[in-house]
Order: structure tokens, then C-alpha cells, then sequence
């Protein structure tokens, strides 16, 4: 497999759901043309949004894996040995399988593919939808050095793509994949301060989400640790410290870092 241009790969998606969608924009929005795509799920309700952006559907699940030189499975956990069974006999050692289902170990995965599979385990996050996305993956056995560049190179219009150990998969579930709901969850709160505070809830909502983008953009673009730009953000005497001070009075640090050792440990159950 050239690992080059990666415009010039076929695309497979088994399961045409939000995270195939989300990983497939990212992929077209990176010159890969709708042309090299094709996707497959057993009903029309999600294929129509592929349709509509030029890419083939279908309901085999082996035609979706027939040609492509990249398969993305993406169906929810429990129906990964129901689809890899099914297009066991046409997966070849050519390809690059890529699993983003939550808790299916490499293990499984190689167990549930023929003996010579390249088999990578990707966890995405929502984000992807709007190329925003944290992406870990780790690679399988069978797995060579170009099978990760081609995969950071397929992947680059869904956002930040990182390779890692399988054992930190599970906590990039709980701290980027649960994570995002982490965030909403403050997003919410930081709207209910301003209506408590007597502003009307659709502009209170605009401001948090503006908020949290911005907030983001800067750590990310500034480099910068998290501790450093909150203490630029600190006057002496200021409001911001003075909120600090509840925040850390009510534990929202300690509870993060709790909400992400629980969603960790519950993503390990699940595996
Ligand atoms: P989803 O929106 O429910 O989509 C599942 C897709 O699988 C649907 O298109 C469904 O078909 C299709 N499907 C069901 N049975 C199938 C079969 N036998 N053959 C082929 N396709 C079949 O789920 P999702 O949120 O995209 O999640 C997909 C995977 O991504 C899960 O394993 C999840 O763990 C993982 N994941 C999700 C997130 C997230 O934030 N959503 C994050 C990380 C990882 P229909 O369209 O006909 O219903």
C-alpha cells in the first residue's frame, strides 16, 4: 500500500452512521474525491447524507469492502463480529481494517479477520463532524510503519490524529470521547450562571459555546499549559479568581479528574 497520496485510495465505511459521516467529511475535506468512497449499512435512513455528497452506498457490507485499500468499520460494538463475519472471506492482506468501536480490542479484531490482516483500532470523538476531532489509534500486529503515516495522512481533515499505545485507547475514550459530553455539561452550567444572573437563556447559550470554542482554540494554537493562560486570565482582586476560588470550593477539579477515571475504567469493562 503507497502511503503517498492518499487522494488516489478507495474508502469503505461499514455503518453509515454520525461517526462514519464524521470521519468520511474529514476525509473529503482532505482532496480524497467522494468518488473513492463507498459505504454500506443495512437500511436507507443515514445513507441518504452520503448520497447526497457523492458518495456510492450500498447494503453489502462486502461490496463496501471489495476494492477499497482502507475499510473503516464503524458499526456499534456488539455488531463487529456480526459484519467481519460476513466479509471475512473477502478482506484482503492488502488492506487496512480500522475499527472505531468502542471497547473491541486489536485482539479481537485480528481473532474476528483472517490470519494476515492489518486490523488498526481508532477511537474518534464527535468533533469529527466538524474536522474538530481527537483521534488516537493503535496499530495491530500485522501493522507496519506506512500504515501508520497513511493513516495520519487519511485522517488529517478530521482534527488532531495521534498513534499510542492500545492501553491508552480506553482513557482517550474517557477523557476526548466522554470528554466532549464533559464540556457540554460545563457549557450548560456557564449559560445557567448568566441566567441566574438575569440574561436571556438563547444569548446566554451562544455566549458559553463561543466561550468554549475560543477557550479551546487558545490552549490549543497557544501552546500554552491551561494553568498558565487561566493565571493571565487572573487580576489580582479580579472576578475571575474570585469565581476560581467557587469553583474549586465546589471540586470541579477533582470531580474531572474522577468523570474521567470512572468513563475510563467503564470504557475497560466494556472491553
Ligand atoms: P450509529 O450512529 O448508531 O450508527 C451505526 C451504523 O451502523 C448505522 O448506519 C447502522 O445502519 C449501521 N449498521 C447496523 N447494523 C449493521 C450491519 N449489520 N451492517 C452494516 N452496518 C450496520 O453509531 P455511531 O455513533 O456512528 O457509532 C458507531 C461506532 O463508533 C460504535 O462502535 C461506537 O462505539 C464508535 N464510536 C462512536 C463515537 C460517538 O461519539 N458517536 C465515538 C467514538 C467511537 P442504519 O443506518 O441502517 O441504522
Amino acid at each position: 500500500m503507497d502511503s503517498g497520496d492518499v487522494t488516489q485510495l478507495k474508502i469503505g465505511f461499514i455503518g453509515a452512521g454520525n461517526m462514519a459521516f464524521g470521519i468520511a467529511k474529514g476525509i473529503l475535506s482532505w482532496k480524497v474525491p467522494a468518488g473513492n468512497l463507498k459505504v454500506s449499512a443495512p437500511s436507507d435512513t443515514n445513507l441518504q447524507r452520503f448520497q447526497e455528497v457523492g458518495v456510492a452506498v450500498t447494503h453489502s457490507n462486502v461490496e463496501a469492502v471489495c476494492g477499497s485499500d482502507v475499510v473503516f468499520v464503524a458499526v456499534k460494538p456488539h455488531l463487529v463480529p456480526v459484519v467481519l463475519s460476513e466479509v471475512f472471506g473477502s478482506v484482503t492482506k492488502d488492506q487496512m481494517i480500522v475499527s472505531v468501536a468502542a471497547g473491541v480490542t486489536l485482539a479481537t479484531l485480528e481473532e474476528l479477520l483472517p490470519e494476515a490482516s492489518v486490523a488498526v483500532r481508532l477511537m474518534p470523538n464527535l468533533p469529527c463532524v466538524v474536522q474538530e476531532g481527537a483521534l488516537l489509534f493503535s496499530l495491530g500486529s500485522k501493522a507496519k510503519r506506512e500504515h501508520s503515516v497513511l493513516l495520519r495522512s487519511l485522517l488529517q481533515g478530521c482534527g488532531l490524529v495521534e498513534e499510542g499505545p492500545e492501553a491508552w485507547i480506553d482513557v482517550h475514550t474517557g477523557s476526548s470521547g466522554s470528554g466532549v459530553a464533559f464540556v457540554y455539561l460545563f457549557a450548560e452550567a456557564l449559560a445557567e450562571g448568566s441566567v441566574k444572573m438575569g440574561m436571556p437563556s438563547a444569548l446566554a447559550h451562544s455566549l458559553a459555546a463561543q466561550t468554549v470554542l475560543g477557550a479551546g482554540r487558545l490552549l490549543r494554537d497557544s501552546g500554552k499549559h491551561p494553568a498558565q493562560l487561566r493565571s493571565e486570565v487572573c487580576t489580582p482582586g479580579g472576578t475571575t479568581i474570585y469565581g476560581l476560588h467557587t469553583l474549586e470550593r465546589g471540586g470541579v477539579r477533582a470531580a474531572t479528574i474522577s468523570a474521567v477515571e470512572s468513563a475510563t475504567d467503564r470504557a475497560r469493562e466494556l472491553g
